[in-house]
């Protein structure tokens, strides 16, 4: 029976450094890290991630500003904003908050973020430096995942890592991430999208699997083998008759069948999620002692 990996309880171990980091920093009387977070639009998903994040923000002793930015704000005027937030000296780093209305290119206003404000990790030059293996804002939900695994202490170096799903905020930086020679990392790894041939060959062999996919419970008991390492990034909310609300969140792994074949297992919900707000508090701190940019 697989070990749970308790992205709950690490996270908050993180906060509760965090915490006590900001303590330190008043104590000294220095500058208090702060992050802003920027939303355009009505998205419930996205006005929940938000809050979750400010939440946290108020829990470590962080400052936060949240700039709400209605539905039909230009592209321009999101521009002139960020241009703002790039030169006030308050604010350490910021987000924006994803997916834009569909009339803002999400490309351009990613690069104009300055790079030594962008906690997020997705400006091209942070995505650089982190392929080279230099210090840089890693994107929070792989690096939250790169923190699980390094806190759990889970071998990497030598292992067959096969990552499920190519996207540009977790499946890419991950592959990424576990091939660099680093702990955790030193991994062979194998990236798989929905073109990838034969996917169960790869996941059969996989020592480590990272499944980012966006499809509940997608990988089953047959298509892992005994001791894998699993880490479940999917969140989706399905109906359920078992719960008050008529819904439930689950993984793009089936939990219950590859539970007892797995060494290690992250759950849905208490995983993956809560690392990645640890995580960006993390960054947040970086970017308020110019840790990676001075
Ligand atoms: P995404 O941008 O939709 O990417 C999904 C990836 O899965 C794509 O690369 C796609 O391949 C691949 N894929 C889809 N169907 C496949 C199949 N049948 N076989 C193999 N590959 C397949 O998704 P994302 O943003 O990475 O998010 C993935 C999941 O993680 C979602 O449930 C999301 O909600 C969750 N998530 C959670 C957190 C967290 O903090 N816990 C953070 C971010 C995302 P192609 O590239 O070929 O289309």
């Amino acid at each position: 029976m697989a070990e749970i990996l308790d992205g709950k309880f690490i996270s908050q171990q993180i906060q509760d450094e965090l915490y006590l980091e900001v303590n330190r920093i008043k104590e000294k009387g220095g500058k208090i890290p702060h992050l802003a977070a920027v939303l355009v639009g009505n998205d419930g998903a996205s006005e929940t991630y938000v809050a979750a994040k400010v939440k946290a923000c108020e829990k470590v002793g962080f400052n936060s500003t949240l700039v709400r930015l209605p539905e039909t704000t230009t592209e321009q005027e999101l521009l002139d904003k960020i241009e703002l937030l790039n030169s006030d000296d308050e604010i350490d780093g910021y987000i924006v908050q994803l997916p834009l209305p569909k009339h803002i290119n999400e490309h351009k206003i990613v690069e104009a973020v300055a790079p030594e404000k962008d906690v997020d990790g997705f400006h091209p030059q942070n995505v650089g430096r982190m392929a080279l293996n230099l210090p840089t804002y890693l994107p929070a939900t792989p690096y939250g995942i790169v923190q699980l695994l390094e806190r759990y202490k889970i071998e990497t170096s030598g292992k067959h890592c096969v990552v499920l799903g190519r996207s540009h905020i977790v499946g890419s930086p991950m592959s990424i991430l576990m091939a660099r020679n680093a702990f955790p990392g030193n991994c062979t790894v194998t990236l798989c999208h929905s073109r990838t041939a034969n996917l169960k060959e790869f996941t059969q062999k996989a020592d480590i699997l990272i499944v980012a996919l966006g499809k509940p419970e997608f990988v089953t008991a047959d298509m892992v083998k005994d001791g894998v390492v699993v880490v479940d990034v999917g969140i989706t909310r399905i109906a359920s008759n078992t719960t008050k609300s008529g819904f439930k969140l689950v993984g793009d792994v089936h939990y219950d069948s590859v539970l007892p074949k797995a060494s290690y297992i992250t759950p849905v919900p208490g995983g993956v999620g809560p690392m990645t707000i640890a995580s960006l508090l993390v960054n947040t701190l970086k970017a308020s002692k110019k840790e990676i940019y001075s």
